[in-house]
């Protein structure tokens, strides 16, 4: 496919044109969990890696495939990974490249999930993932050592909602040898982190890309554009031979393939060991949201351009966060790195702080109260009290969650419905 449009990418980008056995046009689900061989040669080939096919669907099948390359395209990468979730994508993202003794640099602007992931479970790995402030880029610069395997954000992180400073961080790893690995979930289509220097993208799928709040999914994008072997003591992961895979040199194996040796080793050994698959009927879940994605951005980026202006105006919101109503430096940042529109995510503050704010989201009509963001409906929590619940005090205000923030995820229904249910909710709350 030709185009580099987004809106053309999502219906035809990637490998899957039509089935070849049936002709069919939508994207089969393709419910097996293993494929049969031509021959032994075959079977041969496909696990020597000779040749790439199907072999089994913890690892790889056809309806994930279309999903993977479709999101490839759309992102600019050169191959991807589908996996279970957000969180599996977000964990091969970085056990790919460490190992114990090895440390990340990430911001501190994170979901909450990702936050107890990095401080503990990563820790407990023996992963060391060392918090720096984006505000300030070369605190990245000042984190790293010889043992640094990547850098790691969000583009456009709740509840600052200040875009991440994408080409300056990276344009510093590249310099000391490090990947940056971007979280995109909240600004699919109007971010793309490759083309501002980053080396590997994720996202949840189960967010904007599924649209529809019905699966769970992960995925991750190989730039493509990052040479992990002119970095061979920093990567001994894709770089030293790989007892796992008789020896193979990841980068070296690669060869003949192009510049996949980052995704191909998290196929071929994380997720053929780990097992976080997804399954193809979630991938095709995922495909159906896919291919209305980028007219859903559309209609979302618009509607909370004009809710963040409402709200602003509005007696009783002390407070609120949308990137269309920054000033100075985080506003330069969301106009260089967002196109087409400043995202859906949407924070404020009531006057009565935690108590109105519990009054408010309990008042709600339309909008659904739930640990989620990116679905056509609009959706709110109360982030104190749910998704950053797990972290300390400490933790949630350097994640900049105070007690009376509420969370939005404004939706595509119509805008007048959408500022009258908010409307009532606050004089509800007053
Ligand atoms: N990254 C971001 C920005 C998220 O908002 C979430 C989930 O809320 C995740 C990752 C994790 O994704 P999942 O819930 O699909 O595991």
């Amino acid at each position: 496919m030709a185009s580099t449009n987004p809106e053309t990418l999502a219906l035809h980008g990637g490998s899957y044109r039509a089935d070849p056995t049936t002709g069919a046009v939508a994207v089969p689900i393709y419910q097996t969990s293993s494929f049969q061989f031509q021959d032994t040669g075959h079977a041969a080939r496909l696990f020597g890696l000779q040749e790439l096919g199907n072999i089994y669907t913890r690892i790889m099948n056809p309806t994930q495939d279309a999903l993977e390359t479709r999101i490839a395209a759309i992102e600019g990468g050169v191959a991807a990974l589908a996996v279970a979730s957000g969180q599996a994508a977000t964990s091969f993202s970085v056990l790919n490249l460490t190992r114990p003794g090895d440390n990340i640099v990430s911001s501190t602007n994170l979901y909450g999930g990702t936050w107890n992931l990095f401080a503990n479970t990563m820790k407990d790995l023996g992963v060391e993932v060392r918090f720096v402030d984006p505000a300030d880029p070369e605190g990245f610069a000042r984190a790293t050592d010889a043992r640094t395997r990547a850098y790691y954000a969000e583009t456009l992180p709740n509840p600052k909602l200040e875009v991440f400073p994408i080409g300056e961080v990276a344009a510093i790893g590249r310099k000391l040898g490090v990947p940056l690995i971007m979280d995109n979930t909240a600004a699919p289509v109007i971010c793309k982190p490759l083309q501002h220097g980053a080396a590997v993208v994720m996202h949840s799928t189960t967010k904007f890309i599924g649209g529809h709040g019905t699966s769970i999914g992960g995925i991750v994008v190989d730039g493509g554009n990052f040479d992990w072997e002119a970095h061979p003591e920093r990567f001994p992961t894709l770089n030293q031979p790989d007892p796992s895979y008789h020896g193979a040199v990841w980068t070296q194996a690669v060869k003949p393939l192009g510049p996949i040796a980052y995704i191909l080793r998290m196929r071929t050994c994380l997720l053929r060991d780990l097992g976080a698959a997804t399954t193809p009927f979630n991938a095709f879940m995922a495909i159906q949201g896919l291919e209305t994605m980028p007219l859903r951005m559309e209609r979302h980026c618009a509607n909370a351009v004009k809710v963040a202006a409402w709200l602003a105006a509005r007696r009783g919101v002390t407070r609120v966060i949308h990137p269309s109503l920054q000033t100075g430096e985080a506003k330069r940042r969301a106009d260089a790195y967002l196109k087409g529109g400043y995202g859906a995510l949407l924070g404020f503050e009531l006057a009565g702080g935690a108590e109105a704010g519990a009054k408010f989201i309990n008042s709600l009509k339309m909008f659904y109260h739930v640990a989620n963001i990116g679905d056509a409906r609009s959706l709110a929590i109360h982030p104190a009290t749910t998704t950053h619940s797990q972290l300390s005090p400490e933790e949630q205000a350097a994640t900049g969650v105070t007690p009376g923030y509420v969370r939005l995820s404004i939706g595509i229904e119509h805008i007048d419905d959408i500022i009258a249910d908010l409307d009532q909710a606050i004089a509800a709350a007053e």
